[in-house]
């Protein structure tokens, strides 16, 4: 049997979901700008996702902008939020050091363009205080990026204790639910934000598909600039079966969530308790209370994590490296870094991360490998002849 724990990277689509995009594929045709039937079919169905996805994050459907998935909706909240209040003066951008490339990168690219920008520290669980986000705002800030929920560790931020020192500064609060979406409650206004990213395929909906959710009366530039769709926040024919898909993907995560936080937890924490008594030299990274439920991130002392992660995929059980993005190389998780861990600490840690389809049997298949090829691989490198370099 195959294991698939990999949840964070993506996830199956859930069988109702398939249902809906391929009926929509077939049957909702029309373009949603059309005023004549097909038109207005494929919008009904539109706003009947938008409705469904506002309601899971307690927002209002006007302030629902679809995307292409996680990634534009960071791009979106920082560049769109940047750029419309730097005729205020305010440039500069602040985030966290653990942040996904997404947020990142487009910190670095408005950086080249003039924006000052700060990475504020995590302490050794991955958690960032709004004392440290107080420490650095200041007048000139525009944004506050902070994410809800780490991709690599799982920890949670204060986004609502944060999201005030923002406010108290005038400046925007933006986070990324991409990770907490469907997983624990993500509710917009307890949480004090004025955007929030989310992406679907994390949450067994389509991939390429997401939304940025902005707060009534925020300022934005859009960044796709074009036709009037989506209020003219966002320009390009809106993409149905892929929409439709978010909007059955979030009805059905709303129905689930709690007995699924719970159910996953279980699992999550059967796993964590079993590799840490049966295998020696493992320690969990990041805080292990404030997480979302289905995810792990466990250092292997003296085993790399690549090797590990091959070891397993040859017993049939996916698993990551961390990052999705930076698996594939051997280039330390910047997460782990910005933690203080030692490099080798960084090299050595493998992401287990539960979904859907996880079940007991699962986490038993995984317990009854996981010892001998840790075992296995420490003894090759004990054995291996010490390079000259
Ligand atoms: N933000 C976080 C925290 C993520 O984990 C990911 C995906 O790995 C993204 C953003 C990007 O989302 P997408 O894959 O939909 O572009």
């Amino acid at each position: 049997m195959r294991v698939y724990f990999d949840y964070n990277a993506t996830t199956p689509l859930a069988p109702e979901v398939i249902e809906a995009v391929n009926t929509a594929s077939r049957d909702l045709f029309g373009n949603a700008s059309s005023v004549h039937h097909y038109g207005q079919q494929a919008k009904a169905a539109i706003d009947e996702a938008r409705s469904a996805i506002s309601s899971l994050i307690n927002g209002d459907p006007s302030e629902i902008v679809f995307t292409s998935g996680g990634t534009e909706s960071d791009n979106f909240a920082i560049r769109g939020a940047a750029e419309a209040l730097e005729v205020t003066g305010r440039r500069h951008l602040i985030a966290t050091a653990i942040e996904h490339e997404a947020v990142l990168n487009t910190l670095k690219a408005l950086a080249r363009r003039g924006w000052k920008t700060t990475l504020v520290p995590v302490d050794q669980t991955g958690i960032v205080s709004a004392d440290r986000v107080r420490e650095t705002i200041s007048r000139e800030t525009s944004v506050v990026s902070v994410m809800h929920a780490n991709n690599e560790i799982g920890t949670i931020q204060p986004i609502a204790a944060i999201a005030a020192v923002a406010h108290e500064h005038g400046a925007l609060m933006h986070t990324d639910a991409v990770q907490s979406t469907a997983k624990i409650p993500v509710d917009v206004r307890a949480l004090g934000v004025d955007l929030l990213s989310l992406s679907a395929h994390k949450f067994n909906g389509p991939k390429g598909v997401g939304v940025l959710w902005i707060k009534r009366g925020t300022r934005m530039l859009p960044i796709l600039t074009g036709g009037k769709h989506e209020r003219n926040r966002r320009a390009g024919t809106e993409n149905v079966p892929a929409i439709v898909g978010l909007g059955v993907a979030a009805r059905l995560a709303a129905r689930k969530l709690e007995a699924e936080a719970v159910r996953l937890a279980a699992l999550r924490d059967q796993l964590e308790q079993g590799i840490l008594a049966s295998v020696p030299g493992t320690i969990v990274n990041g805080d292990r209370q404030a997480r979302v439920p289905n995810t792990t991130n466990i250092s292997f002392e003296r085993v790399e994590a690549e090797s590990l992660l091959i070891a397993l995929d040859l017993e049939g059980i996916a698993v990551s490296t961390g990052s999705a993005c930076s698996s594939g190389t051997l280039e330390p998780s910047h997460v782990l870094r910005a933690m203080g861990l030692s490099t080798h600490r960084t090299q050595n840690s493998l992401r287990f991360s539960l979904g859907q389809f996880s079940t007991a049997a699962e986490v038993q298949q995984v317990l009854g490998v996981l010892p001998r090829l840790v075992e296995k691989l420490r003894n090759l490198t004990k054995t291996a002849v010490p390079s000259r370099a």
